[in-house]
């Protein structure tokens, strides 16, 4: 089964969107361990995330992970994989090493032009110099790791370069997702701006397929891959069954936004799973009543619990955010799709399905 360690509850960055409570509590290597083991114990591969706060700030328990998890496989031919989110601020050669013979995908939290308008160090400093020198670093040993890129409102105007300074320093994947929460409040100016970056990023992602470069952008390309294959993408979130976070006390939950919620509480690293809860708060998931006659449910990540509570605190309500920024996603990406298609449909297949 999949797990992500929260291995630490603290960060060495003040991210004005961050969603975590910092504080200095670690996991310890007697829970690191035990979750090891539950990820063991169904089914024919176990998965670790090492998710914090920031997880590098406890790399010890990175390689004590990886070097138990490794041995574990190897006795029990058991499949581990294990990928990690980080804001790549403590990324070094050392780790990258070991990192690279775990086959240890790596996630690095980058915002690209608009870094140092919402993720600064603890402190204030900016981290847009130190975190460009330590994703070169990363894409040297591993050239298919992934950028994550927060899109808060203010970041929009950057969001097009953005994606152009990444794939220009080497990214061949990112992912850019919108920033939730409390700490955020987004216009309806914004979602214009927002609509205009969106297209200018499709021309440029056209560009680059006229080039015959692949790459990868998830917004894009999982709209594009799901109207291809037909899947619906509310298949895919299935609170608390497919992932779940391990908090550094041991407990478990659905989902991140979910975490120090009793309510949610599914058990713990050493008691174990409470089944009967997993089942219950599976089938409270259900698709939001707004979205029940939408031509465009099947399309859409209405179903996402934690997005959902996060915007409206009611995993089963979408938030006008989120519906208005599906609907335009939805209709640039199918444009740029058939776009594409016209124009090379083998490689198009190729590419995006
Ligand atoms: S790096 Fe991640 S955990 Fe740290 S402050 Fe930023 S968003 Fe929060
Ligand atoms: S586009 Fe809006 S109404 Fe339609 S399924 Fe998505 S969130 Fe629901």
């Amino acid at each position: 089964m999949n797990l992500t360690l929260h291995l630490t509850d603290n960060c060495n960055m003040d991210c004005s969107y961050c969603i975590r409570e910092k504080c200095p509590k670690d996991m310890t290597e007697e829970v690191l361990f035990k979750a090891c083991d539950l990820a063991f114990s169904r089914g024919q591969r176990a998965g670790l995330c090492f998710f914090g706060g920031e997880p590098l700030l406890k790399k010890d328990l990175i390689y004590k992970a990886l070097d138990y998890c490794e041995e574990k496989s190897a006795k029990t031919g058991i499949r581990f994989d294990c990928k990690m989110t980080t804001n790549g601020s403590l990324l070094e050669e050392k780790f990258l090493e070991r990192a690279k013979k775990a086959n240890l995908g790596i996630g690095l939290s980058f915002d690209g032009k608009a870094q140092d308008i919402c993720r600064i160090f603890a402190g204030g400093k900016p981290t847009s110099s130190v975190v460009e020198e330590k994703a070169k670093l990363l894409l040297s040993y591993m050239p298919d790791s992934t950028a994550l890129a927060t899109i808060a409102p203010q970041a929009v105007p950057y969001y097009f370069e953005s994606v152009k300074y990444l794939h220009d320093l080497g990214f061949r994947k990112v992912s850019f997702v919108l920033a939730y929460g409390k700490k955020v409040n987004w216009t309806d100016e914004d979602l214009v701006a927002l609509r205009e970056q969106l297209e200018k990023t499709s021309a440029y992602l056209k560009e680059l397929f006229l080039n015959k470069e692949r790459f990868f952008m998830s917004a894009f390309n999982a709209k594009i891959r799901d109207c291809i294959s037909g899947k619906n993408p509310a298949e895919r979130c299935h609170l608390g069954v497919r992932q779940m976070p391990v908090t550094p006390e041991g407990n478990l939950y659905p989902c991140t936004s979910f975490i120090g919620d009793d309510d949610y509480l599914l058990g713990n690293v050493f008691d174990g799973i409470n089944e009967a809860k997993v089942i219950e708060i599976a089938k409270k998931a259900a698709t939001p009543e707004t979205c029940v006659n939408c031509d465009l449910v099947k399309r859409c990540t209405n179903s996402c619990g934690c997005s959902n509570r996060m915007n409206t605190g009611d995993e089963n309500k979408v938030s006008p955010l989120q519906c208005t920024y599906e609907r335009m996603l939805i209709e640039i990406s199918d444009a740029l799709g058939e776009e594409l298609y016209q124009i090379d449909r083998d490689r198009f297949i190729k590419y995006y399905a």
